[in-house]
């Protein structure tokens, strides 16, 4: 049984952080509208979305979107585990994830793209 899905999965994309995200797109949109309304249809959408994504076999393109939300992902992700000593900051240039230390008043803050931001840590 093990090795048939083996060979079924064989050559196909599989899962990843946009696959999650629509994932939990969806059953937040399930959870939080009435039945029969656009959102749950939506929902639906998102999951149909996710498992075409995954059983699709132009890894190349999905990769490519996959690369698309990635910089977000990480954001989210390190706004969850920064614990209030930091402020963090995405670049609008280059989409990377800057962390400044909290309570320094107005700074700028220099990404290493070059770009120049001035925010309020
Ligand atoms: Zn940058």
């Amino acid at each position: 049984m093990k090795e048939k899905l083996m060979r079924f999965m064989y050559g196909r994309y599989g899962s990843d952080e946009l696959n999650i995200v629509l994932l939990i797109v969806s059953v937040i949109l399930n959870l939080l509208s009435p039945a029969g309304s656009i959102f749950r249809g939506l929902g639906m959408v998102c999951i149909c979305y996710a498992i075409y994504r995954m059983f699709s076999k132009n890894i190349y393109k999905r990769r490519q979107e996959n690369a698309k939300i990635l910089p977000y992902v990480s954001f989210i992700k390190a706004k969850l585990k920064n614990k209030g000593q930091a402020k963090l900051f995405m670049c609008p240039k280059c989409k990377r994830t800057l962390r400044v230390p909290k309570g320094r008043g107005k700074i700028s803050i220099n990404c290493p793209c070059g770009e120049v931001l001035k925010r309020k840590s």
